[in-house]
């Protein structure tokens, strides 16, 4: 999403329909809500990177999904690896959450006053995870980080954060923030309407990078609220790092007083049910949800001690609200959705048919000399055109690669298969993708790779 960002403020021109490229799909009907999406909508979109700037031809408008299935306006279906980026691990059209959320609605859609769905959500998820006492239910993920941060300030008093270059939290003002020249700095806003007094709170570091951080705390002494970092960073490409960095990050915040967040929407309940904290065994100070937490429905949330948490208003003195928050509807989806996930071997098995896919699929590119590797953690996957065999902070990934990625997305809609319109983007695999269907997405990629690598094309 981060680079999405980028790309959807640039003067790329247009995508035209299909490309002209024989054997292409038709995408007349989509083409032609987009035209009209685009009178209504900057971009003729409500969130950039659905513009599908960086890949070839109009974005799709998605009629229906099933199970691991979305059809398109024109009747195409696709087999998606997208899963409305990544809350749907379930699948769509879930039978368990659909029902539930449509008993929850004959009731009526909202209260702004408490019910009991707000209970059983958390206790579901405090029960659960040891690595939270209290929870604080919002709307987005975007809203969980923001929060996130300014509790991370009211607590320790201090105003400077610690981001990475190369993650995403949403699009708060103190959070549009990228790396400025050096290795240590003051971040430069990656927005235009992000005051430059924002941004001078932020500082930006690289990923895996011990010495940097190091740097930063030196540099910056006493002035460090928090440090944030995606749980695994997953918006732009995979950015896999050393277990011994994650645990590095826990001790040096220790060391300066400064609390250490895992912005967890994109991990929490993706890597198993404790998320990243339980993945790498580490006590976050503040965890943040999003994504798989709403089962679909716009739910974020953000999570911490007892102690910390006693600091939010109305018990303390950090003011944070929300008309919807914990809307019941919404509440009820993600009750269905972490019911079936808490089902005993249900990451073991999501994770070991990715595992296989992933494999095959890494097999094959390697077999033909494909300058492809295939990053992938629990059910999280992402195609990179490298010969890299890792690859963990974002000045490794090579952006001309990315007119590959451009290939392979036209190839794979082609032959039925959906990802996400952005080689910076990670895919996922939900509970819903069958072997059948993973065999056919097998098939469908080595097709579109053999395409992407054809000589003299
Ligand atoms: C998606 C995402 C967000 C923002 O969540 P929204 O619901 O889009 O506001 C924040 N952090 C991470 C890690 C994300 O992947």
């Amino acid at each position: 999403m981060l680079n999405s960002l980028k790309k959807a403020f640039s003067t790329q021109e247009e995508g035209t329909v299909n490309n002209g490229k024989k054997g292409d799909i038709s995408r007349e009907t989509s083409a032609r809500l987009y035209e009209k999406a685009k009178q209504y909508f900057p971009g003729g979109v409500n969130s950039p990177v659905r513009a599908f700037k960086s890949v070839y031809g109009t974005p799709l408008f998605i009629e229906r999904g099933d199970g691991c299935f979305i059809w398109d306006a024109d009747g195409n279906q696709f087999i998606d690896f997208c899963c409305s980026w990544g809350p749907l691990i379930l699948g769509h059209n879930h039978p368990k959450i659909r029902e539930k959320v449509v008993k929850t609605m004959e009731n009526g859609l909202s209260f702004g006053a408490p019910t009991r769905l707000e209970n059983e959500l958390a206790e579901l998820i405090l029960k659960n995870n040891k690595y939270l006492q209290k929870i604080r239910f919002v709307s987005s993920g975007t809203e969980a980080v923001m929060s996130a941060i300014r509790l991370a300030r009211g607590y320790t008093r201090k105003d400077k954060i610690i981001k990475f270059e190369g993650c995403y939290h949403g699009h708060s003002d103190s959070l549009l923030v990228k790396a400025g020249s050096g290795l240590v700095t003051f971040g430069e806003t990656s927005s235009a309407g992000v005051p430059r007094a924002f941004a001078d709170e932020t500082i930006v570091i690289p990923l895996n990078d011990q010495q940097a951080i190091t740097e930063a705390f030196a540099q910056f002494s006493g002035q460090i609220a928090a440090v944030i970092i995606e749980g695994v960073p997953a918006n732009n490409g995979l950015l896999l790092q050393d277990r011994e960095y994650i645990h590095f990050l826990r001790t040096i915040t220790r060391e300066n007083e400064a609390l250490l967040i895992f912005d967890e929407v994109i991990t929490g309940f993706r890597l198993g049910f404790g998320g990243a904290a339980a993945y790498y065994e580490v006590q976050p100070d503040i965890v943040t949800y999003g994504k798989i937490i709403g089962g679909g429905m716009p739910v974020g949330a953000y999570g911490a001690s007892d102690e910390l948490m006693s600091h939010i208003s109305p018990d303390g003195g950090v003011y944070q609200a929300g008309t919807l928050s914990g809307n019941p509807v919404a509440m009820a989806a993600g009750i269905a959705q972490l019911t079936e996930l808490k089902n005993s071997g249900f990451y073991k098995s999501l994770h070991t048919k990715t595992d296989e896919f992933v494999a095959a699929i890494q097999r094959y590119a390697t077999a033909k000399n494909y300058k492809c590797r295939i990053f992938s953690v629990g059910s999280i996957f992402w195609f990179a055109f490298t010969d890299k065999t890792s690859i963990k902070a974002a000045g490794d990934i090579d952006p001309s690669s990315m007119e590959l990625y451009k290939v392979f997305h036209r190839e794979l809609l082609n032959r039925g298969v959906y990802l996400g319109p952005s080689g910076y983007e990670v895919g996922f695999v939900s509970a819903a993708h069958s072997k059948m269907e993973l065999e056919k997405t097998k098939r469908a990629v080595f097709e579109s790779l053999d395409e992407v690598f054809r000589p003299n094309k």
